[in-house]
């Protein structure tokens, strides 16, 4: 039986402070004896503040990112083994604001190649943390146009193959995938619970056939995509949703603890 998660993607938001207060809230806010397993995603720069805040509570923590070179001459980076270091138990990989796939275009399309992850660079930052034990939160989706081309599990199933290429099902047992349709993020605009869950049920399914049934029965398939209070209830009931990865909402701990509750 797969445990419920949900994972709070707080992107580039929150100071120390922030962090600190947040997390005070949260405590007190989500029941320590709940069923569902809960992991913040805070920056870097606030990992720290965060792991100590949480060091006896039943919450997980994680990275938003990771690169895959075990140390050196990488400006900027943070390789998997520092996470290890750091107490992380997830990482976020191939979020749609990584990959450069903008749902709404907020930045000139020229820039775009600095955030440009693809299907290859996923998969050696996957390897990477698998290598460290770190489980993985492997984000997939499709674009306004893409869906609107009625290509969604085509893109679908090539973010999976190329993400998951020369990875066992047996290293991916606690692996996670996040289905997050990208016209969704970040836009309020919610998919559909019925259709959130055939997607999911597609992912399953190309999960059985990239590796096996035991493996994808155990990989948890989240649906990430403007989930908040209100709309929780109805996505994580769907049966082949076993949680969220949430953006915005994570940022108000009386909004996300609603979110846990409708988990
Ligand atoms: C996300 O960043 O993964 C996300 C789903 O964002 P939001 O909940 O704000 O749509």
């Amino acid at each position: 039986m797969r445990k419920k998660l949900v994972v709070g993607n707080w992107k580039m938001n929150m100071t120390r402070s922030q962090a600190t207060a947040a997390i005070e809230s949260l405590l007190l806010l989500i029941d320590p004896n709940t069923d569902v397993e809960v992991a913040i995603c805070p920056t870097y720069l606030t990992l720290e503040t965060v792991a100590h805040l949480l060091r006896r509570s039943h919450f997980h923590y994680g990275a938003q990112n990771v690169f895959w070179m075990p140390g050196g001459a990488f400006t900027g980076n943070v390789s998997a083994s520092m996470l290890a270091d750091a107490g992380c138990t997830f990482c976020i990989v191939g979020h749609s604001e990584t990959r450069g796939r903008f749902g709404k275009l907020e930045v000139p399309e020229s820039t775009l190649s600095y955030f440009s992850e693809t299907n290859e660079t996923v998969n050696l930052k996957l390897k990477a943390l698998l290598y460290q034990s770190i489980h993985p939160i492997l984000c997939v989706g499709e674009t306004l146009a893409e869906r609107e081309a009625e290509t969604t599990d085509a893109v679908i199933y090539e973010q999976l193959k190329g993400a998951l290429d020369g990875i066992e099902g047996v290293e991916f047992y606690n692996g996670v995938v996040a289905y997050e349709p990208v016209w969704a993020i970040g836009t309020g605009k919610t998919c559909d619970s019925a259709e959130a869950s055939r997607v999911c049920g597609f992912i399953r399914r190309a999960l059985t056939e990239i590796f096996d049934a035991d493996a994808a029965d155990s990989v948890r398939i989240l649906y990430g995509g403007s989930v908040k209070g209100s709309n929780a209830a109805d996505l994580f009931s769907q049966p082949d949703i076993d949680g969220g990865l949430v953006g915005g909402a994570s940022l108000d701990a009386d909004e996300f603890s609603r979110v846990v509750r409708g988990a």
